[in-house]
């Protein structure tokens, strides 16, 4: 009988802003993908994987001002950090965009031209809240002060109405076909939840889209008007398309487009499920399959962010134990729709109760026994028991089920199933007691079956956790005595018996060391490496133009420990305060210090600061700039200091970053 051979599977992650440091949030999507790739791929599916990154903009122009550099030697610099993260935890994409490549930008820019051709893009004036002072534009969903004005939320400063010529997007024809597509397609957002959300977001009515801007250089020129720059959602969006060959390469792309599933953090949901299936439908290209909004990583209830310092970084979390635990966790804990809470003490709780106690002593006590009983090469077994057949039979039933769940992106639910099946053998084992059988040579046959039992689950078990654990599962492979890559198995093929299971079983080496809750919390505390960003980095190799180049390779940055991370709480606890410089004098006898008379508004006070070798008490006086206002007051050098200026430190150099607005004394800084 022929086999219907199955559609190909494309999935992408976002593209992450080049600018950002990767943290847990970056990690958590294309972990997802990555699992699901290698899911796909044991299916026998023709499988891409695409992620990449967004590297024009203001931001990553200033930044590159800020380091001396061009911006594409800057993006060239910092992209580095997500190679390294992406290898770090064993996550394989097939191609990585950036979209300061020639591709991306040659695809964005036609794309542009055949919109531009068909009338549903159209230029016209962008009227919109503007901050001078950091020359962009404020995005629409910042709220009106009481006043009636907006403030720029970089600076903080006043923004002004401002209007500039723009080319629109036609968004607003798109309102109706948008609905029909919904309602026809039920399954095009998931979950649930957030098809309502932005079904009720297009009934509420759709105004055209910016798409361009003149005041943003570092972007892609607009065909024959180059004082316009591609705005970003336009330019980044189209990464799914140009990454996959659109109008480069016809073969790749028809067998890959539509995408069967975009990965996506629910904060850019409207972008992936309104803007982008407006701009395909505008270009005549068919839509994904599927826009999936996953959840959030919390800490202590709250959503990670940098301006809450409650970032995780994941090198902490896989230095001292590799990729695999924090890919189950991760993958395990919550179903991928859904928010969840991050604790070390969940996580720990999951690598020492799932994957030491139940996965990894499994694989030691079975693997053991069949080394020191039957020196790794199990005999000639004596019948199936009813007790073995019950294995098998529970090992056919999850392989249906855990497949099933993969296959509907339901990872928690199949690595539930699996944890079943590992709980049932390790019972298996106790109720059948090897070790006794083993006293008795009459008992061998037996024992062989059992063993022979054990050894099969495992070898089950390997290729079904291989998706989410793939370092693990090829060392169980390797260790039953199976040749070639677990990854190579094809699970309509893979079956309970296998010739020549057991045949040359290899010692074990713990697979999922136990973990002590302390020991690993004091260990994460360490102070953490500088910002790779400071680092002379290596810059990458040339783009590549053929779609499947493998990503460059540089070598993974040893994660160091971090500095202990704080609770929002804690933070929330400190007072940063402006303080307004009113006395500045050297301190008698220490070359590094100044003491200052500062006034904060509500009262004067006195603090020292090591300032000395590189500010003049000159320099300092009718100066403003952040003070630690409810540090506890300390004597330096006999001299009481009641709080603490901020300032970057650099050997005997500091730089105190000093307020350019006109702040009052005093004001609370947060
Ligand atoms: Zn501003």
């Amino acid at each position: 009988m022929e086999k219907k051979s199955k559609p190909p599977f494309y999935v992408t992650t976002p593209i992450y802003y080049v600018n950002d440091v990767p943290h847990i949030g970056h990690a958590y999507t294309t972990i997802i993908a990555d699992a699901l790739s290698r899911f796909m791929k044991m299916s026998g599916r023709e499988v891409f994987f695409l992620t990449g990154t967004d590297e024009h903009g203001q931001k990553v122009e200033k930044a590159a001002a800020e380091h001396g550099v061009d911006p594409k030697a800057w993006a060239d610099r910092v992209v580095v950090r997500f190679f390294d993260l992406w290898k770090a935890l064993d996550c394989e994409p097939d191609f990585f965009i950036r979209t300061t490549m020639d591709l991306h930008e040659k695809g964005v820019q036609k794309l542009f031209q055949i919109l531009l051709d068909k009338g549903d893009i159209y230029k016209g004036e962008y009227k919109g809240w503007y901050c001078v002072s950091d020359e962009n534009f404020l995005t629409e969903d910042i709220a009106l002060e009481k006043d009636g004005t907006k403030i720029c939320p970089d600076c903080g400063r006043k923004a002004q109405v401002v209007s500039e010529e723009t080319y629109f997007f036609r968004l607003s024809a798109y309102q109706q076909k948008l609905l029909d597509h919904y309602a026809s397609h039920p399954q095009f957002v998931r979950p649930q939840s957030r098809m309502n959300e932005v079904t009720s977001f297009v009934r509420g009515g759709l105004k055209d889209l910016s798409i361009t801007r003149t005041t943003v250089k570092w972007g892609i020129p607009v065909p024959g008007d180059p004082a316009h720059s591609i705005y970003v959602w336009f330019d980044a969006l189209h990464n799914y398309v140009t990454g996959i060959g659109y109008d480069r390469d016809p073969a790749l792309f028809k067998k890959f487009w539509p995408a069967s599933i975009h990965l996506i953090g629910k904060d850019i949901l409207r972008f992936h499920a309104v803007f982008w299936p407006a701009f395909l439908m505008a270009s005549d290209l068919p839509l994904p399959d599927c826009v999936f909004g996953h959840g959030w990583w919390l800490k202590d209830e709250a959503k990670m962010s940098k301006s809450k310092g409650n970032v995780l970084d994941p090198y902490v979390l896989i230095h001292a134990m590799g990729p695999d635990p924090l890919r189950y966790f991760l993958l395990r804990e919550i179903p991928i729709g859904l928010d969840g809470n991050f604790s070390h003490e969940g996580f720990i709780h999951r690598v020492n109760s799932d994957l030491a106690n139940d996965l990894g002593n499994l694989v030691s006590r079975a693997l053991t026994m069949i080394r020191n009983y039957f020196a790794g090469t199990i005999p000639e077994p004596g019948p199936e028991e009813p007790a073995d057949a019950d294995v098998r039979k529970a090992f056919e039933e999850t392989k249906d089920r855990a497949i099933a769940q993969y296959e509907s992106y339901a990872l928690n639910k199949a690595l539930e199933e699996i944890w079943a099946f590992i709980t049932a053998v390790n019972k298996y084992l106790a109720d059948n007691a090897p070790w006794k059988l083993h006293k008795d040579p009459a008992l061998h046959p037996r024992l062989a079956r059992v063993l022979l039992t054990a050894a099969a689950s495992l070898r089950g078990t390997a290729a079904l956790v291989a998706p989410v654990l793939p370092g693990s599962a090829q060392k169980i492979w390797e260790y039953l005595g199976e040749s070639g890559s677990v990854r190579d198995v094809r699970f309509d093929l893979l079956a309970f018996d296998s010739p020549g299971l057991g045949q040359a079983v290899r010692a074990p080496e713990p697979l999922f060391p136990r973990v002590d809750l302390k020991a690993f919390l004091a260990e994460e505390t360490k102070p953490a490496k500088e910002s790779a960003m400071d680092e002379q980095k290596p810059l990458t190799p040339e783009q590549p133009s053929a779609p499947q180049p493998p990503i460059p390779a540089p070598p993974v940055v040893p994660a160091a420990p971090a500095k202990p991370l704080v609770t929002y709480d804690e933070f929330a606890k400190m007072e940063f305060r402006v303080a307004h410089v009113i006395e500045a004098v050297k301190v008698e006898g220490a070359k590094k210090l100044l003491k200052l008379r500062i006034d904060l508004g509500t009262e004067q006070r006195q603090i020292v600061a090591g300032v000395a070798e590189t500010y003049t008490p000159e320099q300092l006086l009718g100066k403003k700039f952040i003070v630690i206002a409810n540090l506890q007051p300390a004597v330096i050098r006999g001299v009481e200091s009641q709080g603490m200026l901020l300032a970057a430190v650099a050997g005997d150099k500091s730089a105190i970053p000093f307020f350019e607005a006109d702040v009052p004394a005093g004001a609370k800084v947060k």
